[in-house]
């Protein structure tokens, strides 16, 4: 590949700083856990934030953190990771997807019509959760609205989110809890890991508590208090799912460089819709966001008009791949996938928007590594197939 999908951005700040935190004698979560997860509630204006070894592991603690129960009932999107949903599973729980907008995100009049369908049926529906789609946010005033009037918790999974905004107010300051991923491919990436932040620290507390073992007293406090460093009781049952230092010290150095990451992507968006703009794509755009929002642009994704070309989505993937240009797909909604499908009878249109965006969609490369002469290269041979000039 000439152009690779992805390229995580890792310089000399993290090498050294993960050497630092090797020779330091501490390698899980200590002073480097605790100072990544400070600067990352300030980054986006969280009380709390706790740091966790993947956003799966912060979706499954936040949704343990606010109850969920065998039998109950979770509002999500289809066209999501398998993570989203999976971890709806693991309490017993069934998620009710809900189709999504033009711009892959979760639609609210849809989520509206879902709750009124499941309370007729006498189905228990606590919580929402978005996912802001490419990191594009959710009309989150709306989902607020809806979750007040029914009483329901709202749980973002902003694994594509860091940093966006609505408004002035960064994603993780804005509802319940808020789970953001730092894998590898992630705007922020420590290799694996998550984080979750929330305002309220009834949930901060369990949350820190069920990341490890349960245990009243983390590893770190342990060492910082007057009781006997051996001393530790185990409150409930909780989980191993604690960030190590090696990935909190790499995590510290990529928050500082995320603004300027941002930065890169957000000019390759640009350069990306000026020059796809009399091609047959429906583009995304962060234009009609409101005023002073953020895109994280984690993920560029357009879609090809079947109304503009004969150019199938299949063939164009393979065609960029041929000329050295690497693309993915986001996603193949979870309605498609064989458990779903076997667990609650999906038909294959039951999600008719979201079954369209999958099948015109492609993911595009947009990283900070990626010169002038890369995102060219893109533009240059998308525009060449749509020409009928590569085969
Ligand atoms: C990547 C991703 C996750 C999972 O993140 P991990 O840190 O790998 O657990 C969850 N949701 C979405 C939408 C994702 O893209």
């Amino acid at each position: 590949m000439i152009v690779p999908f992805h390229k995580p951005s890792i310089g000399k700040e993290e090498i050294d700083a993960v050497v630092d935190t090797l020779k330091s004698g501490w390698l899980s979560s200590g002073p480097k856990v605790k100072q990544f997860e400070e600067e990352f509630a300030d980054a986006v204006a969280s009380t709390y934030a706790i740091a966790v070894n993947s956003c799966t592991a912060a979706l499954h603690l936040s949704l343990e953190a606010v109850g969920l129960k065998e039998n109950q009932y979770v509002i999500t999107t289809p066209l999501t990771f398998a993570a989203t949903a999976e971890v709806i599973r693991y309490f017993k729980a069934h998620p009710i997807f809900v189709d999504v907008n033009e711009d892959g995100n979760i639609n609210p009049d849809e989520i509206e019509i879902a709750i009124k369908k499941a309370q007729t049926k006498g189905k228990e529906v606590t919580t929402i959760m978005p996912v802001h789609f490419a990191g594009r946010p959710c009309d989150m005033s709306r989902i607020l609205k809806i979750a007040n009037y029914n009483g329901l918790h709202v749980i973002e999974d902003a694994a594509h989110a860091f940093p966006s905004s609505i408004g002035i107010r960064p994603i993780g300051s804005i509802s319940d809890m808020t789970c953001f991923s730092f894998y590898a491919t992630k705007t922020l990436s420590t290799g694996e890991g998550g984080m979750i932040t929330t305002h309220n620290k009834e949930y901060a507390e369990r949350v820190k508590r069920t990341r490890l073992h349960g245990v009243d007293r983390d590893i770190w406090n342990r060492y910082n208090s007057d009781k006997p460093k051996w001393f530790y009781l185990v409150e409930d049952v909780g989980f191993k799912y604690n960030m190590s230092d090696i990935a909190a010290a790499m995590g510290i150095q990529q928050l500082r460089k995320s603004y300027d990451f941002w930065d890169c992507r957000k000019r390759i968006s640009e350069a990306y819709n000026r020059a796809f703009s009399d091609m047959p794509l429906i583009l995304p755009t962060d234009g009609d966001l409101p005023r002073g929002s953020r895109h994280a642009w984690h993920l560029y994704v357009v879609k090809i008009d079947p109304m503009l070309t004969n150019i199938k989505r299949d063939e164009f993937i393979e065609l960029m791949a041929k000329h050295g240009v690497g693309t993915s797909v986001h996603f193949i909604p979870l309605h498609l996938h064989p458990y779903w499908t076997r667990l609650y009878n999906f038909k294959h249109d039951d999600f008719p928007k979201a079954l369209s965006f999958y099948e015109q969609c492609v993911s595009l490369p947009i990283y900070p590594g990626m010169g002038e002469y890369e995102t060219y290269m893109v533009t240059d041979t998308v525009r060449k197939i749509f020409m009928g000039v590569l085969k």
